[in-house]
C-alpha cells in the first residue's frame, strides 16, 4: 500500500435554482404531483422545438466565475444519444467538445487548489421509482437544468474527496446557484478511482463508482474500493475497468458493467438550438454579483474575530449566519460573546422553527441587546433565552418584553437577602451535606432560589451569597 498512490477525479451534478426547465417554460417545482410540470417539448414529442432559458446561462456562468475557470464564449449544445426509460427523446441536450468553463480550481479547507476540467450546462433525465416488481416514471424532472462539473484525477485521498465536495457544495449555496440538497437530487456525485505507484506519470487502470447519495457515502465507498484495489495489484492482477454501484446495506461495491458494455454516445451539434456568443459585458455583471467566498470569509473572520476556528466554521457555514454576525456586532463590538449567542441558544430555536433562517425576524440591533444585557447581567441565561425566543420572528422591542415580562436579573444583595435566608431556613438536610462536603448540594439551593424569584436571581450571586451564609 505505502507504495501506491491514489487518484480521485470527482463529477457533480447540480441542479441550478431557475423557476424553468432549461429548454422550455414547465416548472421546475420539486413538489409537484408526478407528471404535472410536463409539456411536448420536454417529453420529446416530433416536431417540438428547444428554447434556451438565459437563467441557466448566467447561473452556469457565475459557477464558472467561482471556480476560476476560462470561459468558451462561442457557445453550442450536442445531443448525447442512449436509450433509457427515464429518457423520453432518446437523447439527452448537453455541453461536449466545448463546455462553457474550463481550467479552472477550486481551494479546499486544507489550502489544495483541486484542478477543475470542466464546467457545462445540460438537462436532467426523469426520475423512476422501482417498486417489487413494477417501476414507475416521474417526467417531472425531465428538462430541469443541470451544471456538471468535472474535476480533474488530481484528489489523493477519500478524506480529500470529502473535503471537496463540502466546500464545493458550500460554495455552490453561497453564490445562491443551487440549494444543494441532496435527498432532492440537486446535488449528485459520481467518483472515479485509481491506483498507481507513487512517482508514476501513467494514471492506472480507473473505476468509476455510482450510486452514493451522501458526502460520507462517497468517502466511505472510495475507502472501500481503494482498499479494494490495493489487494487486486497486491497479487499481481490487474484492476478491471468497470463502474462499480455503491451498495448502502452491504458497504461494499458491486459490479455494474463493465468496459464491453460501454456507451457510444453519438455526439453531434443539437440542429433545434442556434450557437450564440456570451458577450464579455454579460460575463462582467455576472462576475459582480460574486461577493465574498467561503474560504475568503473564514481567512478574513480567522484574523479579524478573536474566536475559534471551529465557531467561525459554524458562522461562515450558513452566509446569513455570518452576515447577521457582523451585522450584530456594528451595535455590540464583543465578537466572542455574540458568536456564542449566535452558535449556542440562537441556532438552537431556529432549528425549532418551520422554516428555519427565513422565518427569523429579530433585527441585528434587538439581538445585540439580549447579548449586551445577558454579558451586563441584567438578564440571566434563562432570561435571555425567553427574551429571544418572543422576539426572534417578531422582532418585538427587548426593552418592552423585559418591562412586560419581569424579566431583569436580581443581582442586588439586599433585594437577594430574604430569599437565600428562606432556603437556608428550609433547607437543614441540604446545608447538613453541603457543610460535610457534598459540593453539589449548593447547587439544589442556586436551584431553589431560581425556583422561589421565578427564574430572575443572579445565580452566580445567590451561589456566592449561600455559600457565605452558610459557612458563617
Ligand atoms: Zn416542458
Amino acid at each position: 500500500m505505502n507504495d501506491l498512490e491514489i487518484v480521485i477525479g470527482l463529477e457533480v451534478h447540480t441542479q441550478v435554482k431557475t423557476e424553468s426547465k432549461i429548454f422550455c417554460a414547465c416548472s421546475t417545482n420539486f413538489e409537484s404531483p408526478p407528471n404535472s410540470n410536463i409539456c411536448p417539448v420536454c417529453c420529446g414529442y416530433p416536431g417540438v422545438l428547444p428554447v434556451f432559458n438565459g437563467k441557466v446561462l448566467r447561473l452556469a456562468l457565475k459557477i464558472c466565475k467561482a471556480l476560476n475557470c476560462e470561459i468558451n464564449k462561442d457557445i453550442y449544445f450536442e445531443r448525447k444519444s442512449y436509450f433509457y426509460p427515464d429518457l423520453p427523446k432518446n437523447y439527452q441536450i448537453s455541453q461536449y467538445k466545448m463546455p462553457l468553463g474550463e481550467k479552472g480550481y477550486l481551494e479546499i479547507l486544507n489550502g489544495k487548489k483541486v484542478s477543475i476540467n470542466r464546467v457545462h450546462m445540460e438537462e436532467d433525465a426523469g426520475k423512476l421509482i422501482h417498486k417489487d416488481n413494477y417501476s414507475l416514471i416521474d417526467f417531472n424532472r425531465t428538462g430541469t437544468p443541470l451544471i456538471e462539473i468535472v474535476s480533474d484525477p488530481d484528489i489523493n485521498s477519500p478524506q480529500e474527496a470529502y473535503d471537496y465536495l463540502n466546500s464545493l457544495k458550500l460554495l455552490l449555496i453561497y453564490i445562491g446557484v443551487s440549494d444543494c440538497d441532496m435527498e432532492k437530487g440537486s446535488l449528485r456525485c459520481d467518483a472515479n478511482v485509481s491506483l498507481r505507484k507513487k512517482g508514476a506519470t501513467q494514471l492506472g487502470t480507473k473505476v468509476e463508482l455510482k450510486n452514493m447519495n451522501t458526502f460520507k457515502g462517497v468517502r466511505a465507498a472510495l475507502d472501500y474500493e481503494v482498499k479494494r484495489q490495493t489487494i487486486v495489484l497486491n497479487k499481481g492482477e490487474d484492476v478491471i475497468q468497470e463502474t462499480r454501484l455503491w451498495d448502502t446495506q452491504k458497504l461494499k461495491t458491486v459490479v455494474m458493467r463493465t468496459k464491453s458494455d460501454a456507451h457510444d454516445y453519438r455526439y453531434f451539434p443539437e440542429p433545434d438550438l442556434l450557437n450564440f456568443y456570451v458577450s464579455d459585458e454579460l460575463i462582467e455583471s455576472v462576475s459582480k454579483t460574486i461577493e465574498e467566498l467561503p474560504l475568503e470569509k473564514k481567512r478574513r473572520f480567522m484574523e479579524k474575530y478573536n474566536i475559534i476556528e471551529k465557531e467561525i466554521d459554524v458562522l461562515i457555514s450558513y452566509s446569513w449566519l455570518a452576515k447577521f454576525f457582523e451585522e450584530i456586532i456594528q451595535f455590540y463590538p464583543k465578537p466572542k460573546d455574540v458568536s456564542n449567542w449566535l452558535i449556542g441558544p440562537f441556532l438552537e430555536q431556529v432549528n425549532n422553527l418551520d422554516k428555519g433562517f427565513s422565518a427569523v425576524k429579530i433585527s441585528a440591533e434587538n439581538f445585540s441587546k439580549i447579548v449586551q444585557f445577558f454579558t451586563e447581567g441584567k438578564l440571566n441565561n434563562l432570561g435571555a433565552k425567553k427574551v429571544l425566543s418572543l422576539s426572534i420572528t417578531t422582532n418585538e422591542d427587548i426593552d418592552t418584553i423585559i418591562e412586560r415580562e419581569k424579566l431583569v436579573q436580581v443581582s442586588g444583595q439586599d433585594e437577594l437577602l430574604k430569599f437565600v435566608e428562606d432556603v437556608i431556613s428550609s433547607n437543614p438536610k441540604a446545608i447538613q451535606e453541603y457543610l460535610e462536603g457534598k459540593d453539589k448540594s449548593i447547587m439544589f439551593l442556586v436551584g431553589q432560589i431560581m425556583k422561589i424569584t421565578k427564574g430572575k436571581a443572579n445565580p452566580q450571586v445567590a451561589k456566592d451569597m449561600l455559600e457565605r451564609r452558610i459557612k458563617k
